[in-house]
Parts: C-alpha cells; sequence; structure tokens
C-alpha cells in the first residue's frame, strides 16, 4: 500500500482504508484523454476480492462514523466543501482532462456537486426529528436511521458531479461509502477519498473501488452492502435493479435519456435558439439532461434559423469538448450517416472532426438532423453526443404524443411565452423534470433530481430530500409514560 497525494496520479490503486491498494485481476485499465489521445494512467480492474476488502473497511468505519451525532458529521462536509472550493481549478482540470469536457463545464460540474455538499452540510436541521402526541399520554416520533455500508456506481459523463450527488448525503446520514466510478474516468474520484480524508472523515468511510462489470457484479451481490445508488445507462441500470433488488437491497438506479424540447410558435426567438444550443451541444452532448429531439410546433422555421446561427458559432477545440472515446464517436457519426442514406437532410454536420494539434482527440461537432419520421431511429435513440433532431408537428398535442412515446422520461423542456401552454405541457409531459424556456431543467438543491419511466429503476430521486429518504431507515417510536412511573424512577 502506498498513500496518495498526487491530483493527477499516473497510476494509481483502489482507494481503501484512506489508502491506494493495487489488488485485483492483475489487469490495469488505461485511461485515455479524449482532449488529445494522451495516456494519464492505469488503474486496477477490481474484482469480487476487492469489493471485499473495500466492504470490510467500509463496515469497521462505520462502527463509529454511524454512531457520531449528525452535527459532528457535517463537520466534515464543511471542511470538504471548503478544499474543494479551494482547488476547484485543479480538480477541474483533471475533470476535464479525463472527460472530455472543457475546463469552464468541469468547473460547473463541480460547483453543482458543492451545492450538494452544501445541502448535506444543513443535514442537523433537516433531520430534527417530528413529535406528537397522538393520544392522551402517548407520543409517536420518528427518527431516521443510517442504513450501513453503501454503493454508488456511477457512469463517464459527470466524474466529479454524479459521484457527489450521492456522497454528502449518504455519508452526513451516517452510511460508509464505496464507490466505483466509470472506468473511463477513474482518477476524479480518488481525488474526491483524498479530500474526504483531508476533511477528517475517518478512514475507511469512503472506498473506492475500479474496474466494470465484474467490480459492479460483486457489489450488486455482496450481502454486506445494504443500498445502491446507479446513474448509467438504461440498459445497465435494468441489470443493477433487478440484481441488486434481487439480492435484499434497495437500488435506485437512473438510467439514460432522450429529452424533447418543444418550441411554440410564440417563443421568445433568441432567448429560445440561444437555450436550445446550450442544451444539446453542452458537454459535447452527454448529459442526462440534453436536449435530443426539437419539436417544432407550427411554423417555427424563423426560429430553426437562428439554432443553426447559433450552434455555428460552437466549435469543437475551442468552445465544445471531446466525445468520451472513439468509439463514442463512430457510434454517433455511424447515427448520422444512417440517417442521411435514410433520406434525413444534415443541416449541420459534425463529422469527421479533426482538431490541429490534438488529432488524437475524439471530436464531433454540432450536427442538426432534420426529415426524419418521429419513429426514426435518430428520433427515438439515446444518441448521446451533440446531435440534434428536428421533428415538425401542427398542435402541442402532437409534440406531446411524440413525447410521451418515447421510452424515456428525465427531462422535457417547452418554449412558450403562454402561461396556460407551460402549465398544459408540464401537466402531460411523462417526464421527471421539466422546463418551462429552460432547456437543461436540473433542479437546484433543495429540489430532488431524478426521471421517470425507463430513466429510472427504483423508487424516488437520487438528491434533495429524496436522496436523504434514500439512504436512511424511518424509525416510528411510540411512547407512553406513566406519572407512577417516572416517580418511581427518581425515587
Ligand atoms: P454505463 O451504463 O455504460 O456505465 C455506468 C456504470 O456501469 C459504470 O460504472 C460502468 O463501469 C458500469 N457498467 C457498464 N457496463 C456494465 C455491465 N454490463 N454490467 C455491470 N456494470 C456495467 O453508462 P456510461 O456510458 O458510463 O454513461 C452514460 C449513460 O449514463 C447515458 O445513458 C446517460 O444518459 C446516463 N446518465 C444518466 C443520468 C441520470 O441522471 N439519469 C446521469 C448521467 C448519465
Amino acid at each position: 500500500m502506498t498513500s496518495t497525494t498526487s491530483i493527477a496520479p499516473s497510476v494509481t490503486g483502489h482507494y481503501i482504508q484512506g489508502e491506494l491498494l493495487e489488488v485485483g485481476t492483475g489487469k490495469h485499465i488505461e485511461v485515455t484523454s479524449p482532449l488529445d489521445g494522451s495516456i494519464l494512467g492505469a488503474v486496477p480492474d477490481g474484482d469480487a476480492q476487492v469489493v471485499d476488502k473495500a466492504v470490510a473497511s467500509a463496515s469497521e468505519a462505520f462502527q463509529t462514523w454511524g454512531q457520531m451525532p449528525v452535527k459532528e458529521r457535517v463537520q466534515v462536509l464543511f471542511k470538504f466543501k471548503h478544499l474543494l472550493e479551494r482547488d476547484i481549478n485543479s480538480v477541474a482540470d483533471l475533470v476535464s482532462r479525463e472527460n472530455g469536457k472543457t475546463h469552464q463545464e468541469a468547473k460547473a460540474e463541480i460547483e453543482k456537486g458543492i451545492e450538494v455538499t452544501e445541502f448535506a452540510s444543513s443535514l442537523p436541521q433537516i433531520l430534527k426529528q417530528e413529535t406528537l402526541e397522538v393520544s392522551r399520554g402517548v407520543e409517536c416520533e420518528e427518527r431516521r436511521f443510517s442504513l450501513g455500508v453503501v454503493a454508488g456506481i456511477t457512469p463517464f459523463n459527470f466524474p466529479a458531479m454524479v459521484p457527489l450527488w450521492m456522497i454528502p448525503i449518504a455519508l452526513g446520514t451516517g452510511n460508509t461509502f464505496i464507490l466505483k466510478p466509470s472506468e473511463q474516468v477513474p482518477l476524479t474520484a480518488n481525488v474526491l477519498g483524498d479530500y474526504l480524508h483531508q476533511a477528517g472523515l475517518p478512514k475507511g468511510a469512503f472506498n473506492v473501488v475500479h474496474g466494470s462489470k465484474a467490480a459492479v457484479e460483486a457489489i450488486t451481490d455482496h450481502k454486506g452492502i445494504k443500498a445502491i445508488g446507479f446513474v448509467g445507462s438504461s440498459a445497465v441500470a435494468k441489470i443493477v435493479h433487478s440484481r441488486g433488488t434481487l439480492s435484499g437491497k434497495r437500488v435506485l438506479a437512473l438510467g439514460g435519456a432522450k429529452n424533447h424540447l418543444v418550441v411554440m410558435p410564440d417563443a421568445e426567438p433568441e432567448l429560445t435558439a440561444a437555450n436550445v444550443v446550450a442544451s444539446a451541444y453542452g458537454c459535447a452532448g452527454q448529459r442526462c439532461m440534453a436536449a435530443s429531439v426539437l419539436i417544432l410546433v407550427g411554423e417555427s422555421d424563423a426560429i430553426l434559423s437562428g439554432i443553426i446561427s447559433e450552434a455555428k458559432k460552437i466549435k469543437a477545440g475551442e468552445n465544445l469538448g471531446a466525445v468520451i472515446s472513439s468509439a463514442a464517436r463512430e457510434r454517433i457519426e455511424s447515427y448520422i450517416t444512417r440517417a442521411e442514406k435514410s433520406g434525413a437532410q444534415i443541416l449541420l454536420d459534425g463529422r469527421n472532426i479533426i482538431v490541429p494539434g490534438r488529432e488524437k482527440g475524439t471530436y464531433v461537432n454540432p450536427t442538426i438532423i432534420d426529415g426524419v419520421p418521429a419513429n426514426h431511429e435518430a428520433a427515438c435513440d439515446e444518441i448521446f453526443g451533440p446531435v440534434l433532431t428536428v421533428l415538425r408537428v401542427n398542435s402541442l398535442d402532437e409534440a406531446l404524443s411524440i413525447e410521451n412515446t418515447n421510452p424515456y422520461g428525465n427531462a422535457a423542456s417547452i418554449y412558450t411565452r403562454n402561461g396556460g401552454t407551460a402549465k398544459y405541457f408540464s401537466d402531460h409531459a411523462s417526464a421527471g423534470m421539466i422546463g418551462i424556456n429552460i432547456g437543461v431543467p436540473v433542479p437546484r438543491e433543495p429540489f430532488s433530481f431524478g426521471g421517470w419511466n425507463n430513466s429510472r429503476f427504483g423508487y424516488g430521486d437520487i438528491t434533495g430530500m429524496e436522496g436523504i429518504r434514500f439512504w436512511t431507515n424511518l424509525k416510528k417510536i411510540t411512547k407512553k409514560w406513566t406519572a407512577t412511573a417516572a416517580r418511581n424512577w427518581m425515587s
């Protein structure tokens, strides 16, 4: 075992008991920067043996961390927040290098993680219990208890933010935590571990297991883990939810998305164009909240022209980051090519992009596909890249029918200046997060984050009050004291 101090270690280990541990299958997973193809380091490929060690470490730490009063626990979160704020630029640099997003986008995701940490720091106020005299001399009280050892399994697209949706709330409520980050962006996870321990978290209360399928399966099956928060594609979310639930765990698994933005003829043109473009192409379209289908209701061609002009201002290597890998770039480009072959017009073509000086980077420029039917794969599948598919309809009900038919249900937005239209849309769209003149309707803390339908397996949301409910058990205590008993005790 060696101790970790570097912010971007070239070769790193699992993070267990506050130290780096090099065990597992013996194989390593190389970490490549999508920005320029450079090798950033490698992590060991974890298996059931490593998960056992992480669970043992977290179980031991739970004996002390789980017993601490919440007011003591949140002191660690305050310090952790301060450390992240202090070093936000260097952490953002690492996030940008391993994920491929721009420095500004990396900073924004850390800021959102800081916001969740801030929310969790107010747990003493939130967890103040409720008591009521339910009948004469009888009181009922509700108290939340930690679950024990819990785990988070996270995707590549937000190396800091998605783990931080879970870690502060799960730790603040008294659990100890095992993180299995995406093997494509594993380095930020260890840095979060370093900061948590610098902030005073007892060793073993937070652990990182690296790896992919084998590590995830060991987590879903391990009897010592009480709950799993998963974020990733719907296919894997479904597997983790069913396998984890089968082994007796509480599982909330957030999945993929295909988000619809509906533009009404009365939409404010400039705001709409800028906002749609920011939603579709921010983080190179690799956000589960990204706009993917643009539904124009009635005559909205002027707004589409505005969107095309705005999108042309976004260029790979300048204000647009890379997509995660060459495999992702091929998958994204193949969707565009198949759409073109099936007769679509490619209004903006982001294929075959090489950024000078970063020839090994994996870039796709903003793309707009027009002229496909609503059941075309470009309008139905999660492409997860900077690609927007345009559909045209005659009424809001037609637009809602397309949105409702899609199996996902993460986010849906409408652009309109009419309050009644906006309300009708938010009442009838089948998605967990609704935007009105906002293309990335991420609820800010203390509101909860989570989708519906095939964008979520399990119940509840991952942040806010719903996050607190997910990581705790509620105990109901009914009490009756008699005056005689009190006198007896005093005597
Ligand atoms: P992914 O499903 O491939 O991977 C997520 C995690 O699952 C990773 O840690 C990975 O190692 C593990 N994994 C991958 N294949 C597995 C398998 N066969 N068995 C067990 N574990 C496996 O997702 P990704 O490509 O890293 O991330 C992109 C996806 O995440 C998109 O679908 C996106 O919409 C989704 N996402 C959803 C949300 C949300 O809040 N709903 C947020 C962010 C990302």
